[in-house]
């Protein structure tokens, strides 16, 4: 069988990842930025070579002035974070995991809670050496057609090897977090658009709540604290930018990430995102929270995919927001208790031709495995999302179609011409790109 064995290489130069592209057999070679613990299958490579990057995970140069760093593309957002608060700035983009790495984040274009405001990762990065199937190494800049298929192209237009990426100016290490509790979808899409311009914005939808109360949600906005907001004399005021990583609570991380899909059933997984809800403050503004409080990126570099679960992540236009009250009810009524539903609102599209976020919303699940029916519920969600224009996330997938790809990325065609182009022999594969015919 073609998938029972592979072939994992972790080169610590261009040398040693350029060799290992060269002599990979006939199931091809794909990046991946860490331990494999990622949702989907993109950074998969069944029977074939898997290039594990975090080797290369030095940062070469630092710009303290400007807030540019050229590093490896195996270095971790989390180190990254670490390495540059203390100076002033922060990871423009920060995905819901701690183990991204660099590669990873421009291969899957990751987004954030700040996408209206800041975009998704590729569009803070300024240059990136890319390894190609030819040998080649090139340099690859912003504006250029092959920018925009490696920028979420998922690996398969070749290596990154270094990208140069500029971050965030930020005066202390703090967020400003303002938490409310929304009475229904309409209520919570009003709230988290109208006219505000904090940087970062995600609710946490109660998924038990139906009727009247469907979409229901915990509401969370914030901006980084300005150096004048801290009190005098605190802590926070005499190292403002000093980084603690903090660990949560044993209890909370197990209700965060680490509890099994297969431990929480339907009832359970229900019960806590309603508990979660209950719990909430019905208004709280200006909490002063440490970044690590928020960020995985600096809280948990362990990761935390949650087990035995399938991550389901859409997004849907402006719009299109009927389509997204009628999956929320679809949802609510087949009783999947996800624990984890999480609605941001996404600005405009980025380079990327297969980059995820368009102009609208995203809602990302964690859907415990075993409940029946699942697969042919979640195909229907995707003909849903389809027909609204909308797309799944291909950086957290594992069951799409291929039917479907090429109506939720209609610049799928030209991937796929490019891809022809500068890897004529398909050296650069993966599980994904076999299953959707990338
Ligand atoms: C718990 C959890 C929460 C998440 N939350 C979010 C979120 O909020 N927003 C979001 O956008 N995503 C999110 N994701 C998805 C995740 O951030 C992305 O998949 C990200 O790419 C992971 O980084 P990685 O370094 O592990 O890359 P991998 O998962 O290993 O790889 C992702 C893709 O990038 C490619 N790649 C990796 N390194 C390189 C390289 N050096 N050169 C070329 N291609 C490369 C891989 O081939 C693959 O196609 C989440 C994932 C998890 C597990």
């Amino acid at each position: 069988m073609p998938g029972d064995t592979v072939s994992v290489i972790r080169p610590r130069t261009y040398e040693e990842a350029a060799s290992a592209v060269r002599d990979c057999a006939a199931r091809g070679a794909v990046a991946r930025g860490g331990p494999g613990r990622a949702y989907g299958d993109a950074a998969r490579n069944s029977g074939g070579t898997v290039l594990d990057m975090t080797g290369l995970d030095r940062v070469h140069v630092v710009d303290a002035d400007e807030g540019i760093v050229l590093c490896g593309s195996g270095v971790l957002l989390h180190r990254l974070a670490e390495l540059m608060l203390p100076l002033g700035w922060f990871v423009p983009v920060a995905p819901a995991t701690g183990r991204a790495t660099v590669g990873g984040a421009i291969g899957a274009d990751v987004h954030g809670g700040n996408h209206p405001v800041s975009g998704s990762f590729s569009h803070h990065v300024l240059s990136l050496e890319l390894l190609t199937a030819d040998g080649e190494v090139r340099t690859v800049k912003p504006g250029t057609e092959l920018f925009a298929a490696t920028a979420g192209g998922m690996g398969l237009t070749g290596v990154i090897l270094t990208a140069t990426i500029r971050l965030l100016p930020v005066e202390t290490a703090y967020l400003t977090v303002d938490t409310e509790r929304a009475a229904d979808l309409d209520d919570l899409m009003a709230r988290l658009t109208d006219g505000d311009h904090r940087r970062y914005g995600c609710a946490r939808i109660d998924l038990t709540a139906r009727g009247a109360d469907t979409g229901r949600a915990v509401l969370t906005r914030a901006d980084h604290t300005p150096l004048d907001a801290l009190r005098t004399g605190t802590r926070a005021w005499r190292h403002p930018l000093s980084c603690r990583p903090r660990r949560r609570p044993p209890a909370l991380a197990l209700l965060s990430g680490g509890l099994p899909g297969s431990l929480l059933g339907r009832t359970s997984a229900g019960l806590l995102g309603g508990l979660r809800y209950r719990t909430a403050p019905r208004a709280r503004s200006g909490e002063l929270r440490p970044l690590s409080a928020d960020f995985p990126a600096l809280a948990a570099p362990q990761g935390t995919r949650r087990t035995g679960c399938v991550r389901y992540r859409f997004a849907v236009g402006h719009g299109q927001e009927e389509t997204l009250h009628r999956i929320v009810r679809r949802l609510a009524a087949y009783r999947c208790g996800s624990f984890h539903a999480v609605l941001q609102p996404l600005g405009d599209t980025d380079a990327g031709w297969l980059s995820f976020p368009l102009p609208g919303w995203t809602l990302a699940l964690d859907i415990p495995a075993a409940l029946p029916g699942l697969a042919g519920f979640l195909d229907g969600l995707d003909e849903e999302v389809a027909a609204a224009g909308g797309r799944v996330c291909l950086a957290e997938d594992s069951r799409l179609r291929p039917g479907l790809l090429t109506t939720m990325y209609p610049r799928a065609a030209d991937f796929r011409t490019l891809r022809a182009r500068l890897d004529p022999r398909g050296v650069f594969v993966s599980d994904l790109a076999r299953r959707l015919d990338l």
